[in-house]
């Protein structure tokens, strides 16, 4: 039996977390081994891009690697593509990869994401339904493109909306579908999925809400409409399914590791086995800005910094994961930055003129700051996020006055602070 190679650190999944995980030890000093496994056959890459310019054609992938090839090799961090790990023995420090391979660990970082939720209903598996989740996904998706004019789109989610609106500017005729009574529901306040709803109505996107999927209906094999629960069918070429993700633990789980909905990690990012820690998409951790909730982050943001939690703790530096989230969402002209988490909220205040395009809708629960959504109005976004840092107190008039700078209000705020 041959030996199984070793790592003093493996990384499994080389999305952002499992890069920056690997970039920030270097960066830190640590001189040991350390490897990045990842299951797609490229070089670690941004994922925002592909369901906006990737998906548009304005972005090519080259521009999307997260470092150049050479940057790994100058770095001795060992790159293994194409791999996917399926079991997991945290006591013999091995994984065990889908071609039998074991990779022996003396610290693995799990950092694998997490899969798109497929529909389960019948025809789901047929050609022309598709996910965004990677490249290989929006590359079949790409293919198909010019022989699809009419697409439905399920999920009113980002990836959904996102891809219904490089779709509509491509000149496709767009139905999405939500199955909640509005859009961004679970990210976003009323005011704002209205006008989301609005903006892609008012594009040409057929979109509906409160709508249940029965069956995507097929012939020979391939997608030709989606039947919703009224009988109603929708005739289309192509089928986008963007309805959420399902982390991807069952390794981990199997081994033993707490968790459910992903896997329970403490402040500094360790699982309940023994060096084993997990980071980004598919780490469920109490976070501050949830009270204290376990969620799961699924955002750019928390995959790095919570790689560089782990970075840091592995190279002596103990400091717990407190990162304020921060999202955003490019859907045509309109740029929306997000920062806090609303969920809970029970205030809203507006603050500029959503029919100017430019405003931001200001969340705040039990008096306190929250959270931000800017729509075209960087500023607030950047000023604001002090406030959500601090939980801040802001008389409503004050955030909803365009006239007053957000970072006035803090520094108002840190001025009373001081005084005597
Ligand atoms: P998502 O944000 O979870 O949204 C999916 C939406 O689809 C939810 O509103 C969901 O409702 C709805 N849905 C679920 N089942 C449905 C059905 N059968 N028919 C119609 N609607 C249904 O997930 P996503 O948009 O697929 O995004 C996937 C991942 O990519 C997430 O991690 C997301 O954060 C990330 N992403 C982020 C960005 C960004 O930050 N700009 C952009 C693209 C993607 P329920 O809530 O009731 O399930």
């Amino acid at each position: 039996m041959t030996a199984a190679a070793f790592h003093d650190v493996l990384i499994v999944g080389a999305g952002h977390a499992g890069a920056q995980a690997a970039i920030a030890l270097r960066q830190r000093g640590f001189d040991g081994s350390v490897a990045l496994l990842g299951d797609e056959p490229w070089l670690p890459y941004e994922r925002p891009p592909l369901s906006k310019e990737y998906l548009s054609g304005d972005k090519p992938f080259e521009r999307m690697l997260l470092r150049p090839a050479a940057f790994w090799d100058a770095r001795g961090i060992d790159v293994l593509l194409g791999r996917s790990v399926v079991a997991v023995d945290p006591a013999g420090h091995r994984v065990t990869t889908a071609d039998g391979a074991r990779v022996d660990y003396g610290t693995l970082i799990w950092a694998t994401g997490g899969a798109p939720r497929r529909l389960t209903c019948a025809g789901h598996d047929l050609l022309g339904v598709h996910a965004v989740r990677t490249r290989a996904d929006v590359d079949r998706l790409i293919a198909e493109l010019p022989a699809a004019q009419r697409i439905v789109v399920i999920g009113g989610g980002y990836i959904g909306l996102e891809a219904a609106a490089v779709l509509t500017r491509l000149g496709k005729h767009v139905t999405l579908l939500e199955a909640q009574d509005r859009v961004l529901a679970r990210v976003a306040g009323e005011p704002l999925s209205r006008f989301y709803e609005a903006e892609h109505r008012a594009r040409g996107v057929d979109l509906r809400t409160g709508v249940a999927v029965s069956c995507i209906e097929g012939h020979d094999g391939a997608a030709t409409g989606v039947r919703l629960a009224d009988g109603e069918v929708l005739a289309c070429q192509m089928v986008i399914v963007g309805i959420g993700i399902v982390p991807a633990v069952e390794p981990l789980l199997r081994a033993g590791a707490v968790g459910s909905n992903g896997v329970t990690v403490d402040a500094c990012c360790r699982t309940s086995l023994p060096d084993v820690f997990a980071i980004g998409d598919c780490a469920a951790h109490a976070n501050r800005f949830a009270d204290g909730a376990e969620i799961r982050l699924e955002s750019v943001q928390n995959a790095n910094d919570q790689a560089t939690t782990v970075a840091k703790y592995l190279t002596g530096s103990v400091e717990p994961y407190d990162a304020v989230p921060w999202f955003w969402s490019n859907q045509y002209d309109l740029k929306l930055q997000t920062v806090g988490l609303s969920a809970g909220h029970d205030e809203t205040v507006l603050r500029g003129d959503p029919a100017e395009h430019s405003f931001s809708l200001i969340y705040l629960k039990a008096g306190r700051v929250v959270a931000l959504d800017c729509v075209n109005r960087a500023r607030d976004y950047v000023q604001g996020r002090a406030l959500v840092a601090e939980g801040a107190r802001v008389d409503p008039a004050l955030l909803s006055d365009p006239a007053v700078a957000l970072k006035e209000l803090t520094d108002r705020r840190s001025t009373a602070s001081t005084q005597p």
